[in-house]
């Protein structure tokens, strides 16, 4: 199973610091693709459950708000308010893979975080932290600064009680020990660098509950009512489309929409919270909220449980759950009669099939946050999130309106209505669109039927079309470019034969293209969604070199991939799994050499011509032995791999790049 290994803190600001110094991109996201604020006299801001967020827009909780650097790109994109990965208490999830599958609408059978409760805890505090490192780095105006991280608990009472989740709650509330921990483990020249920041140490005060399908309506409400009381939070409960009921659901997904193919999980309705306990929950809880003084708020909507009638996910899947355009207009429906039931005056936050082109529709429907998943999982990535605020602010400017506030109440003007509060005309829009959202082709099936197109060629470990998608639609940001020195070089075989060391000519080794591409599998949870998107066959994850933070991960892998490690006698050496059959590149800067080795027969080669200077065998020879034979285009692609690696920003060098002199990569 893929498991993911987050960075030390301080790999992850090195990197940083680093990637901006050289090239002024950050986690491969280049300034030109960064949100650096709202133009002049321009206010996107919203107001969040009393806290005020530079945009209105975040990631939900899912894979684009799990690791450190997922916040930080997603806040780099212009998230303001950032829903992180759902926590529960049981952290040790087998999750199938492939996980994503965003072909064209939306589907997965991924849900909570995928770490340990303790490392999702130290991850999100190190995402708060850089991201105020970054506001920093890029000399952020303070009105574009405003960030608010959005806990989202589930699944259940038990859980959620337990003295596990209780207390991590609550260390993450009051971080400041956290936060100082985490600086306090920096190294000197690090430590300077964020020593100024004040990053809040309550990092949270509002909580998003999930809850499964059929959790029962007085569990939900328990929840939220402990969360009230011994958290002391604003609670916001995610609601599930079946609160539409089964005939509604399906009568818009195919009859409205087209999407024959897809079928709702009755049974699912069946176990839900209908409409009026819903409706009815909410009120009562508002009772226990205002004793509090906290709010209470809910969310649309979760993602709809539908049967898996393809082959994507592994075959033991039956159902999935969907996302994106079908979704957007039943969520949308769903939070519109919610709305007008409880007369608008719940804080109503939303995610489902958010894109460039309807996050000003939901701004205008007052939803806060809006919150996005699927289409960052397209290419562009985290850099589709700036293109929504670009459009947010052409929308206002086109209704006269520069706030979020006068855009409200401009779109509902524009239907001839004047209503007296935000909020009201808030309630308005939504409705209106919710009826407009309907008959717009789309969202319609025959609008997203295509899949992305391959080219039928297949991927190797080295050269492809370069399109760079692998890199954009990676959530982890776990694929990365290399720039290697291509060229055609002499490949012989070593072969043992008689006792000896015979050195047999091969074919010539040649790699075409300088830029080259890797994963880092310790962020990578094999969730399939670069596959989907590569143009060629066979999966970037799996076919292009894999590096692992170290031995442990490499280890526990059976496939190929690499590990950069520090010798006893502080070299640094490259250990790869190539073929099966695992080596060891030494470089040595100072005697010009390198030394390349399979366990059976070690090699001495020159690093400036890759000469052949001596050959051992390193085992005694035995009947076995004979025939055996190390192929010298692996330490062509090994120490192509580690000088590229090294050379460059990405997660490999951002641990080991200080120390490249050791190996010879400051030639
Ligand atoms: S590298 Fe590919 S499979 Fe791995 S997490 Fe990223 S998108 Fe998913
Ligand atoms: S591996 Fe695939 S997605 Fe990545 S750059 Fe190459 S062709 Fe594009």
């Amino acid at each position: 199973m893929a498991v993911l290994v987050p960075h030390r803190f301080e790999d992850l600001l090195r990197r940083m610091y680093a990637e901006h110094a050289t090239r002024g991109a950050i986690y491969d996201l280049e300034a030109r693709e960064m949100w650096h604020g709202a133009s002049p006299g321009m206010d996107l801001s919203v107001v969040d459950h009393g806290a005020r967020a530079s945009t209105g827009v975040g990631p939900a909780a899912g894979p684009h708000a799990q690791l450190a650097q997922n916040i930080l790109l997603s806040w780099l994109g212009g998230s303001r308010v950032i829903e992180l990965k759902t926590v529960q208490i049981l952290d040790q999830l087998e999750i199938p893979r492939p996980c994503i599958d965003v072909q064209n609408v939306g589907f997965n059978v991924e849900w909570s975080q995928e770490l340990l409760l303790e490392e999702s805890l130290h991850e999100y505090v190190h995402g708060w932290y850089m991201v105020h490192a970054a506001a920093d780095l890029l000399g952020m105006q303070q009105d574009a600064r405003q960030t608010l991280l959005d806990v989202s608990v589930g699944y259940s009472l038990d859980g959620i009680r337990s003295d596990a989740v209780r207390r991590w709650l609550d260390r993450l509330r009051h971080a400041r020990p956290l936060l100082e921990a985490a600086k306090a483990g920096l190294p000197k020249e690090l430590r300077a660098r964020v020593d100024h920041l004040e990053p809040a140490e309550e990092i949270y005060d509002c909580v998003t509950l999930s809850t499964f399908h059929g959790c029962p309506a007085d569990e939900i409400e328990r929840i939220v009512t402990h969360l009230f009381e011994v958290h002391d939070v604003h609670v916001i409960v995610k609601m599930n489309p079946t609160l539409l009921g089964y005939e509604t659901v399906d009568g818009i997904l195919r009859g409205r929409l087209g999407y024959d193919d897809l079928e709702a999980v009755k049974h699912a309705f069946d176990e839900d919270l209908r409409f009026e306990q819903a409706v009815a929950m909410m009120g009562r809880l508002e009772q226990v909220a205002a004793k509090k003084g906290r709010a209470l708020g809910a969310k649309f909507t979760n993602t709809l449980v539908v049967k898996n009638h393809k082959s994507f996910f592994p075959g033991d899947q039956k159902q999935m759950y969907l996302s994106g355009q079908p979704l957007h207009v039943l969520a949308v429906q769903a939070a519109a009669k919610f709305a007008e039931a409880t007369g608008g005056r719940y804080q109503l936050s939303f995610s489902a099939g958010i894109d460039r082109h309807n996050f000003p529709d939901a701004i205008a429907c007052g939803l806060v946050p809006v919150t996005t998943c699927t289409d960052l999982l397209r290419p562009g990535g985290y850099a589709r999130l700036p293109k929504y605020l670009k459009e947010l602010e052409e929308r206002m400017k086109l209704a006269g309106a520069a706030s979020v506030d006068a855009f409200v109440h401009a779109i509902a003007g524009a239907r001839g209505e004047a209503w007296a509060t935000p909020r009201e005309a808030a309630l308005a829009n939504l409705v209106a669109y919710s009826k407009t959202v309907l008959a717009d082709p789309r969202y319609a099936s025959e609008k997203n039927r295509k899949i992305p197109r391959r080219i039928g060629s297949h991927l190797a470990l080295f050269d492809c079309i370069n399109c760079d998608k692998c890199v954009q639609v990676c959530p982890n940001d776990a694929n990365f470019s290399v720039d290697v020195g291509a060229g055609s070089f002499t490949a012989p075989r070593l072969v043992v034969r008689g006792g000896e060391v015979e050195v047999v000519p091969g074919e010539p080794y040649v790699v075409k293209k300088e830029r080259q591409f890797a994963n880092y599998a310790d962020f990578c949870n094999d969730c399939g969604n670069c596959d989907v998107f590569c143009p060629e066959e066979g999966g970037p994850y799996k076919i292009k070199p894999r590096f692992f933070a170290g031995k442990d991960t490499f280890e526990k892998d059976r496939h190929d991939g690499f590990y950069v490690e520090r010798t006893p006698d502080e070299r640094l050496v490259m250990v790869g799994r190539v073929d099966g059959v695992q080596h060891e590149l030494a470089l040595d800067d100072r005697r010009g050499r390198a030394t390349f080795s399979d366990g059976v027969i070690t090699c001495e080669l020159g690093l400036a011509d890759h000469a052949i200077l001596g050959k051992t065998l390193g085992a005694p020879v035995d009947a076995e032995s004979e025939g055996h034979a190390l192929l010298l285009w692996r330490y062509h692609a090994m120490r192509l791999l580690l000088e590229g690696t090294l050379a460059g920003h990405n997660p490999v060098s951002a641990r080991w790049s200080q120390n490249r002199s050791r190996v010879g990569l400051d030639r």
